[in-house]
């Protein structure tokens, strides 16, 4: 079914769900007020379900229906981990993420009501993209409801050639490393049009103008390291760019935000038709792979005897008696099998005669019955 689809279907559709979108972007760059620009948009008789995940902001600007600082105390995290507050902000990540099953739950059942639902994350991008917590959060949302990833990018602070490319890049790390579909949002276009940076995507040749005139790494003797790596990975970049969705928008008036909800119905539809099938199925092996560890939690494997004593050979070969306990007392916790010089001595049998004796009644015990003859 379409994204886009009408009122009459979302609404009342039980099974349907929300469109997760995860807010990424580096600090500063815009997450949270456009997480609130977003809450403000009434989708089929509902504004967007909104979740803070930033346990370190000292108020949430929009009215977030789940608050990471409902449950996990960021602060306390620090003082009882003895951490600082990049730790404390981690761990307090990590503590959550422990619980978003639950989180999901929540989710799903918003769908009823919402069709989108918007992720907001904390500060600092590498919390979330580098860390355990983001990779579990973002696959407990992709293989439960149609997941976007939505990255914030700074306009003002890219009209740098070489600040572009570096957003660019990382932009690009987490396309890779998410395997979700993906949208670019010029931010802040109340300040900078948005449409150098699209020019610089689109056409090779004007990025690489942007970057002479910009003298880009260039020193005395000419050295054009950092503008040559620049000019490569923008080459490189290509097909990143080639089917890249982006939008300018401003958080603070409001611009472009209907333009980036077409782009959020596409790329739901792309999710629908070329992710979702990936990530059933990975959810489906998981689930396996638990379930199959709850199996053998609950019923801790036999040893197999035949398996670990070997040996029928041994047993046929050798009378009963000193040759197994020999084994036996040469064991390395066993000190008194060498004397000083470190050679082995003949081991006695008397030196442990309950061992030797326990031992013997174990080989008994546990040898097949076709062999209980050579052990008797
Ligand atoms: P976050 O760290 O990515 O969550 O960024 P914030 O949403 O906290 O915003 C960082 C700064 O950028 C704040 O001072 C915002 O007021 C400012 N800001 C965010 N969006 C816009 C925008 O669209 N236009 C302008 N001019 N400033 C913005
Ligand atoms: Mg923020």
């Amino acid at each position: 079914m379409s994204a886009a689809t009408s009122s009459a279907e979302v609404v009342g559709e039980e099974s349907k769900k929300p469109v997760c979108l995860i807010i990424l972007g580096m600090a500063g760059a815009g997450k949270t007020s456009f997480t609130r620009r977003l809450a403000g948009n009434v989708t089929d008789g509902a504004r967007p379900y909104l979740i803070n995940l930033d346990p370190a902001c000292r108020e949430v600007s929009y009215p977030a229906n789940i608050d990471i600082r409902d449950t996990v105390d960021y602060k306390e995290v620090m003082k009882q981990y003895g951490l600082g507050p990049n730790g404390g902000i981690v761990t307090a990540l990590n503590l959550f993420s422990t619980k978003f099953g639950q989180v999901v739950d929540l989710i799903e059942k918003a769908g009823k009501k919402h069709k989108y639902c918007v992720i907001d994350t904390p500060g600092q991008i590498e919390v979330f993209t580098w860390s355990a917590s983001g990779t579990i959060i973002t696959e407990a949302l992709a293989s439960s409801c149609p997941t976007v990833v939505v990255y914030v990018m700074d306009t003002v602070r890219s009209v740098s050639p070489v600040t572009f490319m570096s957003n660019m890049l990382y932009a690009c790390s987490i396309l890779y490393k998410t395997r979700l579909p993906f949208i670019i949002v010029m931010n802040k276009t109340d300040v900078v049009d948005n449409s150098y940076a699209v020019e610089w995507m689109r056409d090779f040749e004007a990025f690489q103008d942007a970057l002479d005139a910009e003298g880009a790494g260039e020193t005395e003797g000419g050295n054009t390291y950092i503008g040559n790596l620049t000019r490569s990975m923008a080459l490189a970049l290509d097909t990143f760019y080639a089917d890249l969705r982006c939008c300018g928008v401003s958080a603070h008036t409001g611009e472009g935000i209907d333009n980036f909800f077409k782009l959020v119905d596409e790329a739901a539809e792309e999710y629908e038709k070329e992710y979702k099938a990936d990530w059933l199925k990975m959810r489906a092996e998981k689930l396996e792979e638990q379930k199959k560890k709850e199996e053998e939690l609950k019923n801790p494997k036999s040893v197999d005897v035949d398996a670990v004593i070997h040996k029928k050979s041994l047993i046929d070969e050798v009378p009963m008696g000193r040759e197994f306990t020999d084994m036996y007392l040469k064991h390395p916790a066993n000190e008194s099998s060498s004397d000083e010089e470190g050679t082995e001595r003949e081991p006695e049998v008397d030196d442990k005669p309950e061992d030797v004796a326990m031992f013997q009644e174990f080989i008994r015990k546990h040898v097949k019955p076709n062999n209980t003859s050579n052990t008797s």
